[in-house]
């Protein structure tokens, strides 16, 4: 298995409209292992879509609990149990992330307790463990080394831009964000920044059609970033190429991906990346495009 980063939902936010693109969540193929980053709405189709078998599901990580990052976890892991998933599974995610889980299975307890007496399947409950991390080093494994930094994401406390390095190549996930100039120490040097973004002319349209204007607008000033900023801290960080992801708007017709690309030439000259659902990405390659 070569390395390879599947962007497999790249819109910000957990509202699909038809024909456009889904919610997070992100697939890392690194070391052998299989790593699912977020599981917003659309993830068990984009691995299945990716060419992952879904038992082979061996580590995912939840970088924090909004819907657009978390919803189809419990689904996604149920489905692979379902496919034969029959080895353990792993979860790290912020606090909650164990309540979370619990509450899936008690909302499909009548369905989990037939399958496991009809089909003869493992118990779900015994096959997956939940790891709720924190800031630091929060995972270490064959060569493979997983890291969190909190970043400034209000009202949410516990959201966390991470950090995987190997042999392979290095990865990191700025996960939900205001412009956190940190970041930039914290994915020093790696292979591949994956950073969220919104456009500003974008965001101007966005709120225009959307009732609660106002304050949709004071919510994602204050909580997220804009291209040119996330150009800002690749550049400082020196990565070997910039990925836009969480992309908001993602499905403005009238916003195309050359506008996306002339804002993070603001300020980065670098290999670029603007995200779309099912786009894979080399870790390392020397293309310059
Ligand atoms: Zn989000
Ligand atoms: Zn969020």
């Amino acid at each position: 298995m070569s390395s390879r980063l599947v962007l497999l939902g790249s819109k910000g936010g957990p509202a699909i409209r038809p024909g456009g693109p889904w919610p997070t969540s992100s697939l890392l193929e690194i070391g052998g292992r299989r790593i699912v980053i977020d599981c917003g709405l659309g993830v068990t189709r984009g691995l299945t879509s990716a060419d992952v078998p879904l038992k082979a599901l061996d580590l995912i990580v939840i970088t924090h609990l909004h819907s657009d990052h978390v919803l189809e976890l419990g689904p996604l892991i149920h489905t692979a149990w379902t496919a034969g998933l029959a080895a353990p599974v792993r979860v790290f995610g912020p606090v909650g992330t164990r309540a979370y889980w619990h509450g899936f299975l008690q909302a499909m307890a009548f369905d989990i307790d037939i399958r496991i007496v009809d089909e003869g399947r493992p118990d779900l409950r015994a096959l997956v463990e939940v790891i709720e991390y924190s800031e630091g080093k929060i995972f270490s494994e064959n060569g493979l080394t997983l890291s969190a930094l909190r970043v400034d994401h209000p009202p949410v406390t516990d959201c966390f831009a991470l950090r995987f390095d190997h042999a392979e190549g290095s990865v990191v996930f700025s996960s939900d964000t205001a412009y956190f100039p940190p970041l930039a120490d914290f994915a020093r040097g790696a292979d591949i920044l994956v950073h969220e973004a919104m456009l500003a002319e974008g965001v101007d349209r966005l709120v225009a059609r959307t009732g609660n204007g106002a304050r949709l607008k004071e919510h994602l000033l204050a909580s997220h970033t804009f291209a040119e900023q996330a150009a800002a801290v690749a550049m400082v960080a020196g990565v070997g190429r910039l990925v836009l992801h969480h992309l908001i708007p993602a499905d403005d017709p009238e916003i195309t991906e050359n506008q996306w690309i002339a804002a993070a030439r603001k300020n980065w000259a670098g290999a670029l990346t603007i995200a779309a659902d099912g786009l894979v990405v080399k870790l390392t390659d020397d293309s310059s495009d």
